[in-house]
């Protein structure tokens, strides 16, 4: 007989788990069906965690974040050794793979460890190892199986000269130098991670900049930082012809010509949702050509029965919006009127060297969508929590609109900023303006506080934009004459 329950979820993620967490708060019997024998996806086992403790951990062994304060050149440890750098790393891991199966076990989740495929479109088949396969039937399916770095067949991966993101961590030493391929977010934080700890990084990006979807004064600011504080070498422009592994090293040639050599080749410009495998065809569901599944804004796929969440459905394939996509895909499978879209307010958040977050629209991007918007900005470097700490490359900027002063975007780059990020956040979630800025009280001395000089700065900002644009049509309706007819502007606060 089969085994049947009300869902099943496929892939132990972090969508999966809430998904299937989800569903179980509200009375459902729910069975979760992971192949590894730990549950946690890539963001537990091989990508945000690690990643995020491994940062902490190049932090804390070189003292950047001393900033030299203290006139003294402060290194917990110089000859610092893959056992040291992965310690931490380990005891976090650990600890959230319990904090997992505990709120599994509080949800009363049945766990089913195994590879799944759909056989019908209404029932899989777990396979492990030599087990005879186990039939599940469900009325709803969750399928959550995430994604995998893209491995382009001319790159030849070994998992020791030629890495992708999951193998960086599997690394048995610290390598001299690395070439890191792809300026994205993983390219960008794992680039940091490794200068920090004194490894001579060259990044290599076939784009004019780094990060494209941010503001180029942001992936300016990250650039300038990653070269003149880590010492990262960033090459721009820069298509690779070939990766070739040479005895022990890696060969990387640019298509100018140029060959750059390193310890380790760092391959991280890309990812595949992981559908192969999984009898989509047999089901119903539909995938485009990188393995990703195509869903409706409830997350329902072709198959009415079947919902997919995370990474596997695509952008922005961050572990904040898988939990969110598969609460709310379930309370649509299930008619519960509890979660009914994801907020179009998305945080998004870089783990480099110095943090980038960004949430709601670039200036960039603002103005291409013809959006008339002026921009407030802060330095840390005039905010005394800024002074103290030492961080004087970092700022704050707000994104709102000329006409009413809403905010539609802010940005932040240095210390903080993925914490920071939440405040604009919270104030374009609920369609506030820059007066909240202006009224709200900061504790003092902190960086938040800089959102505070943001908003004046962005006000003053536009008074000038006012006085300039009325100047302009006194000139025009008074010919030959700049002066007289002008108008008072608004005042922008005082700004002490
Ligand atoms: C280096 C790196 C850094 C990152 N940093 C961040 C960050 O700072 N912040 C952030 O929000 N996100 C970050 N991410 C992204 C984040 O890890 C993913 O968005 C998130 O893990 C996606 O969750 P998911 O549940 O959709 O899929 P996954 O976490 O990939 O989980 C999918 C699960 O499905 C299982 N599975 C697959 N196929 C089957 C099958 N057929 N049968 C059974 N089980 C199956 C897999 O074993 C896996 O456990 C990072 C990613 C990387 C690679």
């Amino acid at each position: 007989m089969d085994d049947h329950f009300d869902l099943c979820v496929i892939g132990g993620g972090p969508a999966g788990e809430k998904g299937a967490a989800q569903a179980a708060y509200f009375g459902k019997k729910v069975c979760l069906v992971e192949r590894s024998p730990k549950p946690g996806g890539a963001a537990i086992n091989t990508g945000t965690i690690p990643s995020k403790t491994l940062r902490e951990t190049a932090l804390y062994f070189s003292g950047l974040r001393q900033h030299g304060l203290y006139g003294v050149d402060y290194h917990v440890k110089s000859d610092i050794t893959i056992g040291d750098f992965m310690f931490r790393e380990r005891a976090v891991v650990e600890s959230a793979w319990q904090q997992i199966e505990q709120n599994l076990e509080r949800h009363r989740i049945t766990r089913v460890q195994g590879q799944a495929r759909f056989v019908t479109p209404h029932a899989i088949e777990v396979t492990r190892y030599h087990e005879a396969p186990r039939r599940i039937t469900a009325d709803v399916f969750l399928l959550a199986t995430g994604s995998r770095p893209a491995h382009p067949d001319e790159i030849p991966f070994d998992g020791r000269v030629v890495v992708d993101s999951d193998d960086v961590l599997s690394l048995t030493e610290i390598p001299g130098r690395l070439i890191v391929i792809g300026g994205g977010v993983v390219g960008c934080e794992y680039a940091s991670i490794f200068a920090a700890l004194g490894v001579r990084v060259t990044l290599v990006n076939a784009k004019s900049r780094l990060l494209t979807q941010l503001d180029t004064d942001l992936s300016d600011a990250l650039r300038q930082e990653l070269t003149r504080r880590l010492g990262v070498q960033v090459v721009l422009d820069a298509t690779v012809t070939t990766v070739r592994i040479e005895g022990d090293l890696g060969v990387v040639t640019l298509a100018d010509g140029r060959e750059i050599v390193g310890d380790c080749v760092l391959y991280s410009a890309g990812r595949e949702g992981n559908a192969q495998d999984l009898g989509l065809e047999d089901a119903g569901v539909r995938t485009d050509k990188r393995g990703f599944v195509q869903v409706d804004p409830q997350f329902r796929t072709a198959n009415r029965r079947i919902f997919a969440a995370g990474d596997l459905v695509g952008y922005p394939a961050l572990a904040s919006t898988a939990m969110e996509q598969a609460r709310v895909a379930m309370c649509h499978a299930f008619d519960l009127k509890y979660k009914t879209a994801v907020s179009s307010v998305l945080p998004y958040s870089v783990w480099s060297i110095p943090e980038v977050a960004t949430v709601g629209l670039g200036e960039d991007e603002a103005r291409n969508a013809g959006i008339s918007v002026e921009v407030g900005k802060a330095w840390f470097r005039d905010n005394p929590r800024g002074q103290i700490i030492g961080d004087t490359e970092g700022f704050v900027k707000l994104v709102f609109r000329t006409d009413d002063q809403r905010l539609v975007g802010a940005s932040v780059v240095g210390e903080g900023a993925c914490e920071l990020v939440h405040i604009p956040a919270a104030v374009i979630q609920f369609k506030g303006t820059l007066d909240y800025f202006i009224q709200c009280v900061f504790n003092y001395p902190t960086l938040s506080d800089a959102f505070k000089y943001a908003a004046y700065d962005g006000l003053q900002r536009l008074q000038k934009r006012v006085s300039k644009s009325m100047e302009e049509r006194s000139r025009i309706a008074t010919p030959g004459s700049a002066a007289g007819g002008v108008p008072p502007t608004p005042r922008a606060p005082g700004t002490t």
